[in-house]
């Protein structure tokens, strides 16, 4: 038996990697609009691939691929009849490449689209489908939960205590699309305490927003609460007049949310230094979303002085012929056309 969840906090950062669904869709595999995970049935290879990718990079938690896999979503592209095969299958793709590690598995659960505070019903719907999705999870054996992108605080509390049923450590993090607080009104370091006074081990934000407006709301988190805090923002350039994904626009004012935001994207080097940055700010669990590549997860894993598999590769510009010290006389006669 490796570490828990909670111990391997207990010794220092944790390095996570999501981003699953936007970069499959980037591939081919999950049509975007929808985004439900039908690759983990009709593709389950390339669900291995990125999975392993991430784990060369240096994820130290394989997030099983069942985001947007619960029965709402797939009554949507209908494919409902699929719904337990396709939990059960992520769950098991992930344990197979954790093994090829010493990643753990997290099961994953995130918002519905059913919650609506203002009808009561909607609570047992959603209750509802975290129990099927997260049942058919422990029973194919996940070391814990992470619960994400919630826009609500009743919602994260109803699939934290669905995880709190099972046994299993949770990890329960906010989408913060909104400026300063859930849209049932919490605002995010007040959201947070509850979620960790209701029982969450680790709590955060995830998705959405850049490292440069994630960074600014982790320090009030930080100080409001104990446990561990996650915090997994976007690789994408947001700012203050766009600060969120969603509200990123291009020259032309096209929204380039959510399949136009290339020209936005972070270098691994923006990546690795706010994994230094998060880190001095007391993150725990330090990872990424939407929009990653393993080469961000890998400058990220070194940017935390890890060594890593896929560091077998990592960069060594003092071998490229045009940038190498002693650059032949040849090439030399044209350096200059590379920098004007
Ligand atoms: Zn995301």
């Amino acid at each position: 038996m490796g570490l828990s969840i909670t111990e391997r906090l207990a010794n220092g950062p944790v390095l996570g990697a999501e981003g699953y669904v936007f970069e499959l869709e980037r591939r081919g595999y999950i049509k975007a609009g929808p985004f439900v995970p039908e690759v983990v049935l009709d593709f389950p290879d390339a669900v291995r691939e990125l999975h392993r990718e991430f784990l060369r990079a240096g994820s130290e938690v394989m997030v099983a691929l069942t985001y947007y896999a619960h029965r709402e979503k797939l009554r949507d592209v209908g494919r409902e009849g699929d719904l337990e095969a396709m939990n059960r299958q992520a769950v098991r793709i992930a344990r197979e490449v954790a093994r090829e590690g010493d990643a753990l598995v997290a099961g994953n659960v995130c918002n519905t689209w059913a919650y609506d505070p203002d009808d009561p019903a909607t609570k047992a719907t959603v209750r509802a489908m975290y129990t099927e999705q997260l049942g058919w999870a422990v029973e194919e054996g996940i070391d814990f939960v992470i619960s994400e992108t919630n826009d609500y605080l009743g919602e994260a509390l109803i699939a934290l205590e669905v995880i709190s049923e099972l046994g299993r450590p949770a990890m329960v993090t906010l989408a913060p699309t909104q400026p300063d607080r859930t849209r049932d009104g919490y605002e995010y370091t007040e959201a947070c305490r509850i979620l960790a006074a209701a029982g969450a081990q680790i709590v955060g934000l995830n998705c959405d927003r850049g490292p440069q407006t994630m960074l600014p709301l982790i320090t009030g988190i930080r100080e409001a609460v104990d446990c561990a805090l996650a915090v997994q923002p976007v690789p994408y350039r947001t700012g203050p007049a766009a600060p969120t994904m969603e509200t990123l626009r291009s020259a032309e004012g096209e929204r380039a949310f959510p399949i136009a935001l290339e020209p936005f994207g972070c270098t691994r080097f923006e990546m690795a230094d706010f994994a230094t940055q998060a880190r001095a700010l007391g993150v725990d669990y330090v990872g990424i979303c939407c929009g990653a590549g393993p080469h961000h997860v890998r400058a990220m894993a070194e940017a935390l002085g890890r060594e890593v598999p896929a560091g077998k590769y990592s960069p060594s510009m003092d071998l490229h012929p045009m940038f190498r010290a002693d650059i032949s006389a040849k090439d030399a006669a044209f350096l200059h056309t590379w920098t004007a």
